[in-house]
């Protein structure tokens, strides 16, 4: 085998060619991406890329030179069209097709569109990409009244930073708590606290009905209420890029269908990241998870199984969000549990709330607490008793050995 191709230049893209030279795979190596930068970190954009403390050097993945370095042929600003399995090719948009002998279908995915009278007015974002947050960052710096639609992980981070720099900011979320879809209704409440006590107004069970504006938006319209708007970022989710797998005849179900080994229905071709509906042995379920250890670990799973190795994927999920100066990190799934246990206190922000099932740690939300985070990802399914957990003076680490 002398010639990997991967589709899409993000973050599991940068990690698979990465891992390829470091498992001494010697072929040639390319990659095909639609955006106009070598592959970069979504995090930062809602968080310090967006306020300006980063710039793109700690954005990208890799400083640009690394992929010339290690002779990887990074196409930038380049879309694949379509796979054509029988040929083992993949076509361009610049007309180009190129043959491969293992595929990486990295294609993640791309912002839910809200569907409102006015949607295409100027000044209405969403957030994604470097090319997405450079006009928001710029619009911010001028706008008073900023509208974020959405109460999920980009829409309270974005509220954070938009707060932070000085502007009157509204977060309108459909259901009757923000984070509804990750986490449980005290941490909900944990948020939208913070986030009121700072200024962000917070309006749940709230849904767009459309904008009004004359060619800029300028109100938001939520039924009979109309709130005022010098910008709206939208953050409803994300639909993953799935229709070249789909056209090309792979199994697709919520995502690329892979197996444990980050195989498709194709044995030449892999996924990795945002895009892949894949079985997770431990949780005992099928996920499409929307996470960079996901893109990270799937990446270097796939590039093994590529070249031969037999490396199953099982991690147990994690996920983190950063708003104000509090660092959320979670481990599994809360909704998984049937109880709870608090450690630590609410008030002085660092607090840890461990989740458990028939006893068992399943997932943790740690606030400002990296220790009890760090703990639970070693904690993950064993049996331990919550008055212990609860105990703030009990040693965690004691439950390791
Ligand atoms: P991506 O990084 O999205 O890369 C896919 C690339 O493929 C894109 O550039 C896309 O344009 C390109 N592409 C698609 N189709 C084609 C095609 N046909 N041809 C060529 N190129 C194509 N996760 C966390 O764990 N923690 C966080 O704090 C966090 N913060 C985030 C903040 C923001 C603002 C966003 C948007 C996401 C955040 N995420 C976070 C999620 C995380 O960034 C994604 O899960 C991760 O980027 C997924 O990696 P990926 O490689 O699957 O997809
Ligand atoms: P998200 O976490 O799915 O949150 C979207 C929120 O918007 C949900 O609460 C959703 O409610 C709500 N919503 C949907 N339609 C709406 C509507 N019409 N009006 C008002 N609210 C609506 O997605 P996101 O915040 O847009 O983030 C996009 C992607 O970036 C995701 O993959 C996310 O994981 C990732 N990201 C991750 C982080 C992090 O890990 N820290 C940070 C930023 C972004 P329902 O649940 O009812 O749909």
């Amino acid at each position: 085998m002398n010639k990997i191709v991967i589709i899409g230049a993000g973050q599991a893209a940068g990690q698979a060619a990465a891992s390829l030279r470091q498992e001494k795979y010697e072929g040639e190596i390319i990659i095909f991406g639609d955006e106009p930068h070598p592959p970069y970190q979504r995090p930062p954009l809602s968080k310090q890329y967006l306020s300006g403390e980063h710039g793109l050097d700690k954005v990208y993945v890799r400083p640009e030179k690394f992929y010339a370095d290690r002779d990887i042929n990074l196409n930038t600003g380049v879309t694949v069209t379509a796979i054509d399995r029988a040929a083992k090719t993949v076509t361009t948009d610049a007309g180009d097709t190129v043959e491969y002998d293992k595929l990486l279908i990295a294609t993640g995915s791309r912002p839910r569109i809200l569907n409102a009278p006015g949607k295409d007015l100027e000044g209405i974002y969403y957030l994604r990409t470097i090319v997405d947050v450079d006009s928001i960052r710029d619009a911010l710096s001028r706008a008073k009244s900023v509208v974020i639609v959405g109460g999920g992980y980009i829409g309270l981070e974005v509220a954070a930073v938009a707060k932070t720099m000085g502007a009157d900011v509204s977060v309108l979320e459909m259901e009757d708590r923000i984070l509804q879809r990750v986490t449980t209704p005290m941490m909900s409440e944990f948020y939208d606290q913070l986030h009121s006590g700072r200024g962000v107004k917070i309006l749940t069970n709230t849904t767009v009905s459309g904008f009004e504006g004359d060619g800029h938006v300028s109100k938001v319209l939520c039924g009979e209420t109309a709130i005022d708007a010098d910008m709206v970022i939208v953050g409803i989710g994300i639909i993953p890029n799935v229709e070249i797998a789909e056209a090309a005849g792979l199994e697709v179900n919520n995502g690329i269908v892979v197996d444990d080994h980050c195989r498709t229905s194709d044995a030449d071709i892999y996924a990795a990241g945002d895009c892949t509906n894949h079985p997770n042995p431990i949780l005992g379920r099928r996920l499409r998870l929307e996470s960079v250890p996901n893109a990270m670990e799937q990446a270097r799973v796939a590039v093994s199984n590529m070249l031969g190795g037999d490396k199953v994927y099982a991690s147990v999920p994690w996920f983190w969000s950063d708003q104000y100066e509090l660092k959320l990190q979670m481990v599994g799934f809360s909704s998984d549990a049937d109880s709870q246990v608090v450690r630590g206190n609410q008030d002085s922000n660092e607090f840890a709330v461990f989740y458990l099932k028939d006893g068992a740690v399943v997932a943790v939300d740690a606030v400002n607490s990296p220790r009890e985070f760090m703990i639970c990802k070693q904690l993950y399914g064993k049996k331990v008793d919550p008055d212990f957990l609860a105990a703030p003076e009990s040693d965690l680490k004691s439950l390791l050995q």
